[in-house]
């Protein structure tokens, strides 16, 4: 059954030392017990050594620590990992340990399925059920830092939010998490290494320039024709081109961080000379690089990878005119843990 209580990992800690004080203890306090719940990640008041019994009470009657659980772990052929994530509520996300020779990325997901229509995504099948919490973001990470260490002898490098969900569609809680990822009191990840992907909301673009985040920014492209994108991503009438890329200059100008665009080639959709040369044509907007990534089929065959000669196309186009293109291979595939992938089927 659910808890009335309050989560306590909802209070900044702010919010915290004011708790202490409003009940005749130090503020310092405060800094203590967020500490255990942060950076050393206590699932329980009792854990807490250096809080005295009577503290420990008053926390007891007043907030419960919610926590995610690792349902199932799955290990790909290829050393990629899957969770599925049991949340307080019950719910289920999925999140992915990503390994390279030289870098381990978590991806993590920020909502509980997802309110967007991408035709060729298995997570947008499941409807939104809610946005997931800060800390339900953060333990993600945590969880995947640690199956990192113990599978792959060292921590984790890198996080992409590019699992289930919008990330800008949750955006106060998606910040909330990368604070404290970022800060010495959680995790004390460089900012650097960590790179929210959008479907492109233009608004929210704007937002996080404004907010001068200093992580990296990648929009799922897939087109840069209007009508076309209107098909594939029907959201996205809403946002057409000329407003996401007036974002992205925007965030440009602001951040002086360049854009990535993921990018998938499919067969008889985007695989034209003049979707190559759309997509040339963008890039010149804003400084960028794109990757094109490999179509992982979910469905009956409407989307299908376009050849490699098409993916050549797009490669040769692109650097002709000076642009940075890779290409992006699946991992997971066989645990279905690769982009566009994550759907809950495991459980
Ligand atoms: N909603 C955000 C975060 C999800 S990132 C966003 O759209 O950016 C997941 C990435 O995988 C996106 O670039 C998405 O377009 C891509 N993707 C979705 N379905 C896919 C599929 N079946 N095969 C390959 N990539 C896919």
């Amino acid at each position: 059954m659910e808890s009335k209580k309050k989560d306590i990992r909802a209070l900044t800690k702010e919010q915290l030392r004011a708790f202490f004080v409003s009940n005749g203890d130090k503020a310092f306090r405060g800094n203590q017990v967020y500490e255990w719940l942060w950076s050393k990640g206590a699932h329980q008041f009792e854990a807490m050594t250096n809080i005295s019994k009577e503290t420990r009470r008053l926390l007891e009657d007043a907030f419960v620590i919610n926590h995610i659980r690792v349902d199932q772990m799955q290990r790909s052929s290829d050393g990629t990992i899957k969770n599925a994530v049991r949340l307080h509520d019950g719910l289920t996300v999925e999140s992915v340990l990503i390994p390279t020779p030289t870098r381990t990325t978590a991806c993590v997901s920020s909502q509980v399925g997802c309110s967007l229509d991408c035709k060729f995504c298995a997570t947008a099948q499941l409807k939104r059920m809610r946005n997931l919490n800060p800390d339900e973001i953060y333990d993600q990470v945590v969880a995947i830092d640690n199956e990192s260490r113990l599978y792959h002898n060292r921590p984790l490098s890198n996080i992409v939010f590019m699992g289930m969900g919008e990330p800008l569609m949750n955006y106060n809680n998606v910040l909330k998490a990368i604070e404290m990822i970022t800060s010495d009191e959680g995790l004390g990840m460089s900012p650097k290494r960590i790179i929210v992907s959008t479907s492109g909301i233009p608004k929210m673009i704007k937002k996080l320039a404004d907010d001068e985040v200093r992580f990296g920014l990648a929009v799922s492209l897939h087109t840069a024709i209007n009508e076309l994108r209107a098909e594939i991503m029907p959201f996205s009438k809403k946002f057409p081109l000329e407003e996401l890329r007036e974002s992205l200059e925007y965030w440009y100008a602001k951040t002086g961080s360049r854009i990535t665009y993921e990018y998938v080639v499919w067969k008889g959709i985007n695989d034209r000379k003049e979707d190559i040369e759309a997509l040339v044509r963008f890039c010149g907007y804003v400084p960028c690089k794109v990757n094109l990534i490999e179509y992982n089929p979910i469905d009956d065959g409407q989307f299908q990878q376009a050849s490699s000669q098409a993916t050549d196309n797009y490669v040769d186009a692109l650097e002709k005119r000076g642009f940075v293109v890779n290409v992006r291979r699946s991992r997971g595939k066989d645990i279905d843990a690769a982009c566009g992938q994550l759907a809950n089927k495991s459980v």
